[in-house]
């Protein structure tokens, strides 16, 4: 067995990995670098040939999971994409955004580049468009969790549940190989215990190796108080001064939580009964996913539906279809809770919704989700006084908030709790998807405080298996 690192290596995004064993050359992951300095990954050739790969697994639909399978087939790659059910799904509807969005961006960039007479670093076209995903989607093939699927003789593999998103997965081969066994586990990205959609993370008890992600290794994601008790307070602080509380949301998970969350609000009349817009063409679609696959949702979603009470459906709620709607929104002057993507504020409808709250100081807007550096998001959230949004310069006058404890991702807690179901250590333990430090430092503590053999291996770096 040989593993290579194609991405995730010292960094959070890109993730791939690429496994040689028992006669299969098998990737897992094959997601898009979103980290500026990583960028130019994106437009290269891959690191292995395309052609050569016979299967491509996929753990979830995040585009840093995902999001270069489109260019993948487009170089070459033929073979067959093995993934859940709900991710089958929820990728298809990822991926033809990831397109649509990036030739929208490339037609700007043209145009603006013209204007410039320059021009930037990438070629001004979109890295696949919606005929590239159109190519792709036929090669995937649904499995089931916990089922054993058979690569080859010598090699084969379950998907056990993630608990990160719907139809998240983590990996586990079994490869019988040179008169010997060995068990791999990916653990894809680690969800948090006790939400109210995803299950809880599988765990294992035996592995001979374990490649794991690391992506908040460093910290916790507390808040002062419950979900629900912040929300409660800043919805009833925000409608009794007149303003609006607008959320940026990221369309897979989060919209849908938010919802949840807002329709026991609301059903308890714990919240003033004011409108709630869910404004996102890909959240509506991702909602729809949701009700497709209830039956992969945790025991509490999955009674609610049953019951008839689907969190997608509560007094007040208005799901959003066209731009006519979206802009209604604006011309209302009663308090509402507006939910619209992008989760960081990049683009989509959440900029018209900022624009017109970002300067009334009795509106609030709360962030649900992480905002990456150099975003409009994280300029608000660090209090930035003026920001520019669709070509005008605004003061920030609203409320900014944010609650910490929506996160997908295991937090420093979880990963420990994780690790402690192994019953003997693995004989390595390969720490990935990470800021580079933390990557470092959390394979130095499995080190010291558990005694293992851990690392946080480097792009490209190569390790044999035996
Ligand atoms: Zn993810």
């Amino acid at each position: 067995m040989r593993l290579t690192f194609l991405g995730a290596a010292r960094q959070v995004t890109g993730s791939c990995y690429f496994l040689e064993a028992g006669g299969m050359k098998v990737l897992v992951d094959c997601g898009l670098y979103q980290e500026r300095p990583f960028l130019d990954r994106n437009w290269g050739p891959f690191p292995v040939p395309p052609a050569e790969v016979d299967v491509l697994l996929l753990t979830h639909a995040h585009l840093d999971h995902s999001g270069l399978v489109p260019r993948l087939v487009a170089q070459g790659f033929s073979g067959t994409i093995l993934t859940t059910d709900a991710t089958s799904d929820l990728v298809s509807i990822a991926l033809m955004d990831s397109a649509r969005i990036q030739g929208e961006d490339a037609a700007f960039k043209q145009r603006r580049h013209a204007k410039e007479g320059r021009s930037g670093a990438h070629p001004e076209i979109p890295l696949y468009t919606v005929e590239d995903v159109q190519r792709a989607m036929p090669l995937v093939d649904e499995v089931p969790y916990d089922g054993e699927v058979a690569l080859s003789d010598a090699l084969s593999f379950r998907f056990r549940d993630a608990g990160h998103i719907l139809g998240s997965a983590m990996v586990e081969f079994d490869c019988h190989e040179n008169g010997g066994s060995r068990r791999l586990v990916f653990s894809g990205d680690i969800g948090q215990w006790d939400k109210p959609f995803v299950r809880d993370p599988s765990v294992f008890e035996r592995a001979d190796y374990v490649v794991m992600e690391s992506t908040y290794a460093d910290r916790d994601h507390e808040d002062p108080k419950s979900i629900p008790e912040l929300l409660t307070e800043i919805v009833a602080d925000t409608v009794k001064a007149g303003g609006n509380v607008v959320i940026p949301t990221f369309a897979i998970e989060r919209a849908q939580e938010l919802m949840f969350y807002l329709s026991r609000l609301v059903h308890d009349k714990a919240i003033p009964a004011v409108p709630v817009y869910l404004d996102s063409p890909m959240a509506r679609e991702v909602t729809d996913a949701f009700r497709r696959h209830a039956a992969d949702l945790d025991a509490e979603a999955r009674s609610l539906f049953e019951a008839g009470k689907s969190p997608f459906d509560f007094p007040g709620l208005a799901i959003v279809r066209t731009i006519e709607e979206s802009k209604a929104i604006n011309t209302q002057r009663a308090p509402s809770i507006i939910m619209a993507g992008s989760g960081m504020c990049t683009g989509g409808r959440i900029k018209h919704h900022l624009l017109y709250n970002l300067g009334r100081p009795e509106s609030t807007i709360l962030f649900v989700g992480y905002q990456a550096e150099g975003t409009l998001g994280r300029q608000i959230l660090e209090g930035e006084p003026q920001v520019r949004i669709l070509g005008q310069t605004l003061a920030v006058r609203a409320r900014v908030a944010k609650i910490n404890s929506f996160s997908a991702h295991a937090d420093r807690k979880a990963l420990g709790r994780w690790l402690d179901a192994f019953r003997t250590p693995p004989r390595r333990l390969f720490v990935t998807h990470g800021d580079a430090d933390v990557a470092v430092r959390f394979a130095e503590r499995a080190r010291q405080e558990r005694g293992w053999a851990a690392e946080a291996p480097a792009y490209l770096d190569s390790r044999d298996l035996d």
